[in-house]
């Protein structure tokens, strides 16, 4: 390193260098947990930049979160000023697809303007399709069709593209035919959900030559991160993108695929090389992150997966701390055990910002949520929708989103009667059949049933009015009070709308809203416990609004994003699951719940395929491998399931933790490890009895305990049964979503 190198080159490692500089052409960083792919990748932003190969706009570069958009926005800013200004095309590959189909909207038949649908919208509209289908929704139900549909638009296949063994899986063959009617709907509505983002664009780029080479001239760099993770989709995407000029940089790790669920191949490494002939292939072994004992930890646990493409790891880090692995007698202690240790941590000065707890699935956030709030310990949830999914939060989303696309029904339907203003279900029915008969959105439809006298008199002066405050919201949201236009009724959501520098603020816009629209008076007349929360909530939703420059790019971000927690100031610690913390690194790491049944997943094991068990194992090497210092496992002998207890396992993968890199401790007496002990439930006098009183081996443990000195002989090697598998559907409730 010389006095003049560059600042971004500034301690970078041989192969990292490598990595940084080979600018041209493929390259394909293939490395282990905190080796520094993300980094490099981020230098080798800095140096295009730096030395000018392209401009900002030219680059596409593809993070996993959006969080880890802006962290390397934040990086490369640092390293070479003002020149990353701009950088349009750096974000997730949702966010830019959605980016990219709003300027090429009508080629699939949307306008610019298009909704982009949650999955909860998503199902609601294929219920509607089910049941317009004459199908038994209970023998097909929604969920599994939105299952398929995703599966499919993840391997980049339109309704056109299906051979009969995939439309064979729903509905005796109807699979593609409700598909097609599904994509039909969504054109109509002007809306499309997350698969269509890169579906359509694929689309697009496919049979339109002139957008193709348009994109292949402007992306004269492509770099991708957490490349194991792509699908077929993103993919190809990313292979026609890069085909013309061929400089495309992706970098990985075969050992951290934890989206196989969500149609990942983790292939698309071996693919491509081939695609790619001559791709100049790069390993970092220095690990920069973990200390030898949560490396050791780590990869003494992925060993046990077969099929691996192999790395070497090495950390030049002191050796520091063994992992601890802590057995506790049930849920509530674990999360007693952890908020002391946390408060224990942050009293010997790590910061709560630097602390997170990591989950397998989503409820078991729950459980510690409620701990923290009780000691006043400050977190926050990322990853989940725990924030926008709330009820209070999608009724106003939903007057937002008809206020700035009118011909967005599912918002329609949603708020045409909250707060109640006597409108019927009859009524609804009228405005639906009207809709379907003239081929409008149901806001038109309304407007042109108030029209008629087929509506009673109550019914037409709350509509009316609706309709009145909706066409009043929108002047005010876009027009200028100079042009000062009535409403117009006629319009059905195809203008773009403007926001002119006149039209009211559109956080101003959502209180005005609320007030008027009588939901505000609806929740403050609710006297039940949770009405001061929805309150507040509505507050913090306008208070995230001003963040955004239009109501439509709010609405575009609480439609994309996934941590809420943008508006964090104070330092607090991080809950999440495994899955979400994905490339990012904590000073301190809380593993919970290691238990069979709940990780790996009830699922997982339920699926009993040797690939199913290999990804868990998987996400319990990224999940060590998050810790820089301190690694603590836990696992609780008990869980209280819906209201029963059930006893539990430590996971198979806590016994696979070498020794040499783990401290056990346990709560509980006996001092012999749970997870080795060996006891069958014959020798266990307390199953024996709780068994033939019908009740469960929680109990016989708490009786055990009860009864005087208990030991770990009480421990029994029941069948685990600790989660049913409603509990990873939960943590996968998110598909589609945390991801961007
Ligand atoms: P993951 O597989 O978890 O995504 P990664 O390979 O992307 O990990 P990074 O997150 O880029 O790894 O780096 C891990 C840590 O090591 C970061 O704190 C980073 O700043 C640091 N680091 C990377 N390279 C170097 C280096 N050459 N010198 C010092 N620190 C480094
Ligand atoms: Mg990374």
């Amino acid at each position: 390193p010389t006095q003049a190198e560059p600042p971004y080159l500034r301690g970078l490692n041989a192969p990292q260098r490598e990595a940084v500089l080979t600018v041209d052409g493929p390259v394909l960083v293939l490395a282990g947990a905190g080796t520094g792919k993300t980094a490099a990748l981020t230098r080798r932003l800095a140096h295009i930049l730096f030395t000018r190969k392209a401009y900002p706009s030219e680059i596409l570069s593809v993070t996993f979160t959006n969080k880890a958009a802006r962290e390397m926005r934040h990086r490369v800013g640092q390293l070479v000023g003002d020149a990353v200004e701009g950088m349009p095309w750096l974000g997730t590959f949702h966010s830019i697809g959605a980016k990219m189909l709003r300027r090429h909207a009508e080629l699939v038949g949307l306008q610019s303007n298009f909704t982009i649908l949650d999955t909860d919208d998503q199902k609601r509209l294929l219920k509607q399709l089910i049941q317009a289908n004459d199908l038994d929704e209970k023998r097909w139900p929604a969920r599994q069709l939105a299952g398929l549909i995703d599966g499919w638009k993840n391997r980049g296949l339109t309704p056109g593209d299906l051979d009969a063994g995939d439309a064979e899986q729903y509905a005796n063959g109807r699979g593609a035919d409700l598909y097609a009617q599904y994509q039909e709907r969504l054109k109509t509505l002007n809306a499309c959900d997350f698969g269509d983002l890169l579906l359509h664009m694929l689309t697009i780029l496919k049979t339109n030559r002139e957008v193709l080479e348009h994109y292949q001239q402007r992306f004269r760099y492509i770099l991708v991160d957490e490349y194991q993770d792509t699908n077929a989709v993103q993919y190809l995407w990313l292979r026609l993108l890069a085909q013309e000029r061929k400089n495309i940089a992706c970098v990985g790790d075969d050992d951290q695929s934890i989206y196989s669920w969500r149609g990942a191949q983790v292939e698309n490494i071996l693919k491509f090389e081939r695609d790619f002939p001559g791709a100049a292939v790069i390993r970092l072994e220095q690990n920069y992150r973990s200390t030898p004992h949560i490396l050791g930890a780590a990869s003494g646990v992925i060993a046990n997966n077969g099929g691996r493409l192999g790395k070497t790891l090495w950390t030049e880090i002191d050796v520091g701390e063994k992992v601890r692995v802590l057995g506790v007698w049930d849920g509530p202690e674990e999360a007693r055990r952890v908020g002391e240790e946390i408060e224990a941590a942050q009293r010997s000065g790590t910061s709560l910002d630097d602390i997170a707890i990591l989950v397998r699935a989503q409820h078991q956030t729950r459980e510690f949520e409620d701990r923290f709030i009780a000691i006043g310990l400050p977190y926050r949830i990322i990853g989940g929708f725990r924030f926008y999914e709330r009820a209070e939060i999608r009724d106003a989303l939903a007057y937002l989103r008809i206020i700035n696309q009118p011909a967005d029904d599912l918002a329609f339907e949603r708020i045409v009667n909250t707060p109640k203003r006597g409108l019927g279900d009859k009524a609804v029915a009228q405005i639906h059949a009207l809709a379907r008969a003239e081929g409008v959105p149901l806001l038109i439809a309304a407007a042109r049933l108030i029209g008629t006298d087929e509506l009673q008199a109550r019914a037409r002066n709350a509509l009316a009015a609706f309709i009145g405050d909706i066409h009043r919201w929108r002047d005010m949201a876009f027009s200028s009070p100079a042009r000062g236009g009535g409403p117009s009724q006629g319009d059905g959501g195809g203008g773009v709308p403007q926001t002119t520098s006149a039209a009211l603020p559109h956080p101003e816009l959502a209180r005005i809203v609320l007030e008027e629209s009588g939901y505000t008076a609806m929740l403050q007349a609710d006297k039940s416990a949770e009405s001061a929360g929805r309150l507040e909530n509505l507050t913090e939703l306008v208070r995230a609004m001003e963040e955004y420059e239009s109501l439509g790019a709010f609405l575009e971000h609480v439609s994309l994003v996934m941590d809420n927690d943008a508006l964090a100031e104070d330092a607090k610690v991080t809950i999440m699951t495994i899955h979400a913390a994905k490339g990012l690194e904590y000073d301190t790491v809380f593993l919970v719940g290691w238990e069979e049944g709940l990780f790996p997943s009830q699922r997982a094991l339920d699926e009993g395929g040797i690939a199913s068990l290999e990804e868990e194992r998987r996400l319990a090497y990224v999940a060590i491998t998050r810790a820089r210092r301190r690694a603590t496992i836990l696992h609780a002998a008990n869980r209280r399931i819906y209201g029963q207890w059930n006893s539990s396992l430590p996971s198979r993968f806590v016994g696979e933790l070498p020794r040499e890199h783990v401290e056990e401790e346990t709560t509980m007496s006996g001092g012999e490890s749970l997870w080795r002990a060996n006891w069958s439930e014959h020798a266990d006098p307390f199953a024996k009895a709780a068994r033939s009183e019908g009740r469960g081996p929680g109990w016989q443990r708490a009786a055990g305990k009860l009864g005087g000195e208990w030991s770990s002989r009480t421990f029994t090697r029941e069948a685990p049964r600790v989660i049913e598998s409603r509990a990873s559907a939960v943590s996968l409730g998110n598909k589609g979503r945390d991801d961007i």
